[in-house]
């Protein structure tokens, strides 16, 4: 047993594995996030409200009805169902279907729709069943140091799911990471930490005013989480990430910022530089009320090689010895 589990030996012997959360998406076969070849499960659930969320269906806690228009047939079986007026059908003969309307029994129109094109931005799992979906990839995390990654939303978000579900991942003999914006207590870290093999730590803005502004939260919990990890016993076991989204968060001063102040605290922190992904824009369609930081036409691209490098040196001039290749 490592010496961070034996840190935990005061914990419930006994995994809840009856405990439940909200899962967005199991994503396997995954080589983005951590080491080796991974199964990601996405829980629900975000303190945060980043304006370029990769994810923005799973901020919100609760599961919501999703109308995939590009999936619809326009068969009509909907309209028939659905007494609330949430289906209607257009003067151009299509089906649309308004998920903000009240009264709807979404459960009932989705079992009616014949080809998936109303459904839901998550499902409920337990903690066994999920340790059951995961072990099916067991054999392709192989000798490549793979394994399985909460990511979310934020996976501490639900402190005791994500503690049960680790657990039980852990004592299944898998490899775990954990994907954190660290908006969390301490006490979620803490009882998180000992059954967490790697931690990829989001640092995504150094200043306050910026922070609170792009993600609707302050960063002082967030810089404060990371000053205990990189100060802790763990610090070897996590890697600090920033995204870079094109003119937030990708700018010189953010970028040494950060730099500066994580390798103040451990100079042989592991700093990634994550690149923008500009296809996230498109998940913002199938949310209503949900406006994506750059407006339709002007969504940047994702940087180049050159641009990459040039953030990367400004990291290591301002003390990042660790540079973590993308
Ligand atoms: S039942 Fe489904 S496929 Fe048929 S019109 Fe309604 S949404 Fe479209």
């Amino acid at each position: 047993m490592s010496p961070h589990r034996r840190a935990a030996a005061g914990d419930d012997a006994t995994t809840d594995s009856a405990l439940a959360a909200n899962v967005v998406d199991v994503r396997r076969f995954s080589t983005h996030d951590g080491r080796g070849i991974r199964t990601t499960i996405f829980l629900k659930g975000c303190p945060l409200a980043c304006s370029w969320c990769q994810n923005p269906e799973a901020i919100a806690p609760r599961i919501r009805p999703v109308f995939f228009r590009s999936r619809c047939i326009d068969c009509g079986l909907c309209l028939g169902e659905c007494a609330a007026g949430a289906a209607t059908r257009d003067a151009d003969g299509k089906v649309r279907i308004d998920t903000t309307v009240v009264g709807t029994d979404w459960e009932v129109l989705s079992a009616g729709c014949p080809s998936g094109a109303i459904t839901f931005d998550a499902r409920r799992y337990t903690v066994a069943e999920l340790v059951g979906l995961v072990e099916r990839d067991r054999v392709f995390f192989g000798g490549g140091g793979g394994g399985v990654t909460l990511s979310g939303g934020e996976p501490l978000f639900l402190p005791r799911f994500a503690t049960a579900l680790l657990r039980a991942l852990k004592r299944a003999g898998l490899d775990t990471a954990v994907e954190t914006a660290l908006d969390v207590r301490p006490g979620a870290l803490a009882t998180a930490l000992p059954w967490t093999d790697h931690l990829l730590a989001d640092c995504k803005l150094i200043d306050a005013d910026e922070h609170r502004r792009h993600t609707g939260r302050p960063n002082r919990q967030i810089l404060a989480n990371l000053a205990g990890l990189l100060t802790g016993d763990r610090r070897a076991d996590v890697i600090v990430r920033t995204p870079l989204i094109p003119g937030v968060t990708a700018t010189p001063g953010n970028i040494a910022g950060i730099a500066r102040f994580i390798s103040g605290l451990y100079p042989e922190v592991r700093y990634e530089l994550l690149n923008y992904n500009p296809l996230a824009a498109a998940k913002y369609d199938l949310l209503p009320g949900a406006a994506y930081l750059f407006p339709a036409g002007g969504n940047p691209p994702m940087f180049t090689r050159d641009q990459l490098a040039g953030f990367g040196a400004i990291a290591r001039a301002a003390g990042v010895r660790n540079l973590v290749a993308a």
